[in-house]
């Protein structure tokens, strides 16, 4: 019997219209654990290195962690994977909600999505009967209507639903996968289910997910369920109100936005606005939050209530999650109030909350350039908010600019050309990100930007403080707790670390150190994209429930597998390698790790350098961020090395130290 996971994944060729269960290898969940260990593994054997994103040969996969279905609370993402039309490099994104549980329950680790369908269909899995439907009259439904929609047709109100709108029907390149109050957005994944003529994943499951030692089992998770209610009680003091308790960043509970609006930039990530946030215009938002935010709710077997019905008059209701409750605001420069109203649209159209403001204020900012005319846009209509609604109806619909807009900042600026590349600035591997400048440069998150797979601003942070507390009295308070550091050189590093001076960023963490602290994050994350946990409850928060001492009894007595924390790391490292390799082989290399140009004002370039090198070699990559066959070898990925060497990539011998290949061009269109 196999435990935690199902053992099968579901094969869908779209092509053929073909549907296979397909038994799994037990040896890769000991490997790779699951959820995107195991999507990459999928995607290095299958995905052919020169694949293009929008072709039947790239694969979509919707992978679920290892302990979704499993009593452990939050233990509910969905892993979609694939190649991204964006960045041309592999894509992975956490889709939060019920989808992961509900499709364990029915028999399946993953969906295996290859082909491309003649016409629109939408599959349907309901336990052993698993089909695919005729979509046509589904074709520009929005993605929570076609969710609804579908359960309608089903006549299965508890089918959980995962579709896309306008956008991934379009190929849109930031097009999302909605889910409910949850949603697969960064990448463009919507965009290559569209390409496949997939609008939809129904599932329903009534069966048992069976775990191994069912007592043990359940007593940690009733430990983690106990911590969760006690950290409640006890906010980290001193820190900005997201980071002061568990869950999802900018849940939608909080009202206070004062760090928010005055320190990430409105616009096309350009203006500051401090002093922004005062007493009317948060008493304006409260009212506004809690007039039309009619519930709060949570993913499946969660009680942190990160997300939240929103009901606007005169607008059907939607569920508003993380963020985006103020990245359409703060692109068009508008009031508070405006985000929740496009936001609606938005989820219907299903597009990436971060991308699509992002490209709509980069268009308005070139039309005040110059680098776009009236003539580009005829009908622009004159106020902010009326813009940003014609820019959305546009692009989803790929009307005229819209249809340039589309390809996301990167590619639209080439398009464009005269110039308009300098605007596309707030990138990181083409991938619009937050909008976030601030003064001096952070080493930590510097290593962590420029190298992370995730090419993502948000959902990156980690464990250890983004900055330093200002008095020792205070560290040392806060290092009394923390059972979480995976050693005590931790405590000492943050102890030490200063707001000014000799012991402040960008100089200390000395590089050793920084590498440490970033191993560690980077680790964390890796085993929640495995497991299927969270990051609101692990690798994001100060002082979560999960963290490196309790996992490894988790995977242990739910999986059966033998785990400590050295074979769990080892895991965690190797699924980013394995990551890593995809793009690699795709082309990717050093020149292309870099944060957004104008992230910090002040930046330092040999250090930079200097941390790279440090990093690189720290983890047994050679001087171009490659790993080394060696490294390979030791993690059991001696295929990775062994295709390298055949491509060229790798040079035979090469290792971290020795190797003096200089950064490439990074990769091209
Ligand atoms: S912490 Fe929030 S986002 Fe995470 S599973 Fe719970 S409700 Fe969902």
């Amino acid at each position: 019997m196999r435990f935690a996971e199902t053992g099968f994944n579901l094969e869908v060729d779209l092509s053929r219209g073909n549907i296979e269960r397909v038994a799994t290898d037990p040896r890769w969940t000991e490997l790779h654990l699951g959820g995107l260990g195991t999507n990459a593994r999928i995607l290095w054997d299958r995905v052919p290195a020169d694949a293009e994103p929008f072709s039947p040969e790239n694969l979509l996969i919707f992978g679920t962690g290892l302990l979704c279905g499993t009593p452990a609370v939050g233990c509910n993402r969905t892993i979609v994977s694939t190649i991204s039309p964006l960045t041309r490099l592999m894509a992975y994104s956490m889709m939060g909600g019920f989808w992961a549980p509900e499709l364990k329950y029915a028999g399946y680790d993953k969906v295996v999505v290859r082909g491309r369908s003649p016409d629109l269909v939408y599959l349907w899995i309901n336990n052993d009967k698993v089909e695919l439907r005729d979509a046509s009259h589904l074709r520009g439904k929005g993605a929570i209507e076609t969710e609804a929609l579908i359960k309608k047709e089903l006549d299965e109100p508890r089918a959980q639903v995962s579709a896309i709108g306008l956008a991934g029907e379009n190929r849109v390149y930031f097009a999302s996968i909605e889910q409910g109050k949850s949603s697969a957005s960064r990448g463009g994944l919507g965009a290559v289910m569209g390409d496949k003529g997939l609008k939809a994943i129904a599932v329903r499951g009534t069966k048992d997910v069976n775990v191994a030692r069912p007592d043990e089992f359940m007593e940690l998770c009733d430990q983690a369920l106990e911590y969760i209610r006690i950290r409640k009680d006890r906010p980290i003091p001193g820190v900005m109100p997201i980071l002061a308790g568990l869950g999802s960043p900018a849940e939608m509970a909080v009202h206070d936005e004062k760090w928010h609006t005055e320190n990430f930039m409105w616009g096309n990530a350009r203006t500051r606005r401090k002093g922004f946030w005062n007493e009317e215009i948060a008493k304006s938002w409260e009212n506004t939050l809690e007039s039309w935010r009619t519930r709060l709710i949570s993913c499946y077997n969660c009680p942190m209530k990160c997300a939240a019905t929103i009901t606007i008059p005169g607008l059907p209701t939607y569920m508003m999650k993380c963020f985006s409750k103020l990245t359409y605001t703060m692109a068009a420069m508008s009031d508070l109030d405006f985000g929740l109203k496009i936001a609606q649209k938005a989820t219907e159209y299903g597009v990436d909350g971060f991308s699509a403001p992002q490209v709509m204020a980069f268009a308005l900012e070139l039309l005040q350039a110059g680098l776009l005319t009236e003539a580009d846009m005829p009908g622009l209509p004159p106020d902010n908010e009326g813009r940003f609604h014609w820019l959305l109806d546009r692009i989803v619909r790929r009307e005229g600019i819209g249809d340039v807009l589309a390809n996301g900042t990167h590619w639209a600026a080439q398009q464009i050309g005269k110039g308009a590349e300098e605007y596309a600035h707030n990138n990181i591997k083409k991938q619009e990100q937050l909008p976030l400048k601030l003064g001096m440069l952070n080493q930590i998150y510097f290593l962590m930007y420029c190298t992370g797979e995730k090419i993502n601003i948000t959902q990156i942070e980690g464990n250890f403080p983004q900055a330093p507390f200002p008095t020792r009295q205070e560290r040392e308070e806060f290092v009394k707790d923390w059972v979480q550091v995976p050693d005590e050189r931790f405590k000492e590093w943050f102890l030490e670390w200063e707001l000014r001076g000799e012991k402040s960023i960008p100089n200390y963490p000395p590089p050793e150190a920084t590498c440490e602290i970033v191993n560690w994050q980077e680790q964390m994350h890796h085993i929640d994209d495995a497991l299927g946990i969270c990051a609101g409850l692990s690798s994001f928060p100060l002082k979560p429930p999960y963290h490196m001492h309790n996992l490894p009894k988790f995977i242990s007595a739910a999986a059966g597998i033998e785990m400590d924390e050295a074979g769990l790391k080892k895991a965690a490292w190797r699924n980013r390698n394995l990551v890593r390799a995809v793009s690699i082989r795709r082309g990717m290399r050093r020149a292309d790790e870099k944060p957004p140009a104008d992230h910090w004002k002040n930046r330092f370039p040999e250090l930079e350098a200097k941390l790279l090198d440090t990093y690189y070699k720290f983890r047994g990559w050679n001087r171009d961020g490659i790993p080394t066959k060696e490294s390979l070898h030791d993690l059991d990925l001696d295929f990775v090395g062994e295709d390298f060497l055949r491509r060229g990539i790798l040079k035979e011998g090469e290792t971290p130290a020795a190797s003096e290949k200089q950064p490439s061009e990074g990769t091209k269109p």
